[in-house]
């Protein structure tokens, strides 16, 4: 295969599809060629295991996955870029490319249907614009999966990965930490793509539990709570929750008193342990029980 992280190669691709970049669709492709192994082999990709990647660009980090993995379901949205696809993974003949909107499709039917009897993670250096709402829906889905390693921006990786108790964590730190373990694994700099953006990068994994280890009595009314606690960064915790969950301030006030959380307390100074309390505590109260 052509060294697809060689921008000559690219261009030549590019030019005989007549493809463009899209801004909007989040398209920076890699071309730092020690990425894409590093991402398929700390990801783990390897004999026993299918992959699902989310946005293929031109199959450079699919070409690494297919190499080391038992099979690869290859997600891309662009249409234009499956021609170049069906060029530039011509050699693999474990790698399926589904032209889709990773957000549309039956992630559950598509394992079930091409990972039977194999582990199965998620690979991907996903697009911006939409980072957050892929990795929360992949793990409110409750997949199947092991792992997610995923490239994302900087300060994306910084929040989804700080420790609970940090000034930088925030609602979807809370709603990470519940479904998984974040590890930082490495960082990549904007030179590292093409087109440039213009933030680094960094690449994290998210070890899905599997004991099932934090377990909400009512899932929607936590993330209601974590999200509410955070809905307003310069405010502490007791004026945050009395403007968004649609409770009396005296309520709230009894229920964080309850949990045994400090009535001043910040969002970013509770565990994962407090706001599930935190949580049962509301719907005490909410229940006027
Ligand atoms: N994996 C390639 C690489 O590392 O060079 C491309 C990564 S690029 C940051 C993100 C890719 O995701 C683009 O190819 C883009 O077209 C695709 N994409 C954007 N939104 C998507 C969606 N909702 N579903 C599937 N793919 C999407």
């Amino acid at each position: 295969m052509e060294n697809l992280t060689d921008i000559k190669v690219i261009k030549d691709i590019f030019e005989r599809h007549g493809f463009s970049f899209s801004k909007g669709l989040g398209q920076n492709f890699l071309i730092n060629p020690t990425v894409c192994p590093r991402i398929a082999e700390m990801g783990g990709a390897a004999d026993g295991v299918g992959i699902i990647e989310i946005g293929t660009g031109v199959g450079v980090l699919t070409h690494e996955l297919a190499k080391r993995a038992e099979k690869v379901v290859a997600i891309e949205i662009d249409e234009r870029l499956i021609p170049i696809l069906d060029e530039t993974l011509a050699e693999h003949n474990n790698v399926k490319v589904i032209n889709g909107d990773v957000m549309k499709l039956d992630l559950a039917e598509i394992i079930k249907e091409n990972f039977e009897g194999l582990e199965v993670a998620v690979c991907a250096n996903l697009p911006y614009y939409i980072t957050s709402p892929i990795i929360m829906m992949l793990l409110e889905s409750r997949l199947p999966l092991t792992s997610i390693t995923v490239m994302v921006q900087k300060e994306a990786g910084t929040r989804l990965c700080a420790e609970m108790g940090t000034r930088d964590v925030g609602a979807v730190t809370a709603a990470v930490r519940y479904y998984s373990e974040p590890k930082l694994l490495f960082n990549v700099s904007r030179g590292s793509f093409m087109p440039s953006p213009n933030v680094d990068s960094c690449v994290i994994k998210l070890e899905l539990h599997k004991d099932g280890r934090y377990k909400a009595e009512d899932e929607a009314f936590f993330f209601k709570t974590v999200r509410g606690a955070f809905s307003q960064r310069r405010k502490n915790l007791l004026n945050s929750l009395s403007s968004s969950m649609g409770m009396e301030k005296a309520a709230i006030s009894a229920a964080v008193e309850a949990a045994g959380i400090p009535a001043n307390a910040r969002p970013e100074q509770l565990s994962m342990e407090d706001f599930l309390r935190l949580s049962e505590k509301l719907i005490l109260m909410r229940n006027g029980e």
